[in-house]
């Protein structure tokens, strides 16, 4: 088999404390929030770490979003992968998990030679986890999802994952190209190589793909590609904590802890 290509789809998401969506398009705002790499997708690339370490092969970063994630990208990048592929059009903004799984393996198709395609389970801001599988259906691949170890057989072109259930766990195996979600917290991501951080800034070191580059279908991306419309937007209510301090002796307070305890009940 020749080298193994692994691409990693990585999304750059606002920082919790900073998610901002629009009141009257209900769409995230992002302008002015501070980026960071979504959480899971650093599981997602260690894995793939893991695997290059094993068998060899090249790691491709790939990721769909405004050209200003590119220093996010290019820190994930010298945490040992190879490239970083960047999907950016105005023409891809508003996109639901539909256009997106559209538009993220039109970008694939063109990196070409993919064996295997990581993706985190879930995003800290969209949670639909629908990327993963969506990613497969476009691509007509096998898919597994939520695992926890990953191995492959070179010869066979067999991936193999295991993937926890209630009480133990089950051994899975697909054809490659497979498309495969890492469950989140298996393993621990490394950290940036230090020495690898200049050379992670050099301009070939990504490729921007714009809607013409990939040839996409005006009416499968952004927003007119989207069938899902987010209807409304609530806050959700406010709740009020009591607090309370006991004081005395270990006796008392286990006494009035018991009677607060009772009358709550
Ligand atoms: C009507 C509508 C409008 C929307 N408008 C916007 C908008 O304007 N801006 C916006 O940011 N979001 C918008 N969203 C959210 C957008 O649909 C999701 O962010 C996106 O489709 C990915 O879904 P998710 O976040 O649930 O990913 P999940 O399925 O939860 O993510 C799983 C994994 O897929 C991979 N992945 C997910 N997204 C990407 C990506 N972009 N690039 C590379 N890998 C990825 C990652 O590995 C991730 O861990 C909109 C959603 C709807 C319904």
């Amino acid at each position: 088999m020749a080298e193994l290509h692994i691409v990693v789809c990585v999304k750059i998401v606002p920082k919790p404390e900073e998610i901002l969506v629009d009141p009257e398009t209900h769409l995230l705002q992002r302008v002015d929030t501070r980026s960071e790499i979504n959480p899971p997708d650093m599981n997602a690339m260690e894995m793939a770490l893991s695997l290059k370490d094993r068998y060899g092969g090249r790691i491709s970063l790939l990721s769909m979003g405004p050209t200003y994630f590119e220093p996010n990208l290019r820190v994930a990048l010298a945490m040992g992968a190879d490239h970083i592929y960047l999907l950016s059009d105005p023409q891809f903004a508003g996109a639901d998990t539909l256009a997106t799984t559209y538009t993220l393996a039109e970008g694939v198709r063109k990196i070409g030679g993919v064996d295997l395609i990581l993706c985190g389970e879930e995003s800290s801001d969209g949670a639909t986890g629908q990327v993963p599988p969506g990613l497969a259906e476009w691509l007509g691949s096998s898919q597994l999802t939520l695992l926890t170890e990953v191995s492959i057989d070179q010869d066979k072109r067999l991936a193999r994952g295991r993937r926890e259930i209630k009480g133990g766990y089950e051994v899975l195996e697909v054809p490659l190209p497979c498309v495969i979600s890492v469950k989140t917290a298996c393993n621990e991501p490394r950290f940036m190589d230090f020495s690898l951080r200049s050379w992670a800034e050099e301009r070939d070191r990504i490729t921007i793909w714009d809607a013409d580059s990939l040839a996409t279908e005006p009416d499968h991306i952004g927003l007119p590609g989207s069938p899902t419309v987010v209807t409304g937007l609530a806050e959700a209510p406010y709740r009020d904590r009591r607090r309370e301090f006991l004081t005395g002796t270990q006796d008392e307070i286990a006494q009035e802890l018991a009677e607060i305890l009772k009358r709550s009940l």
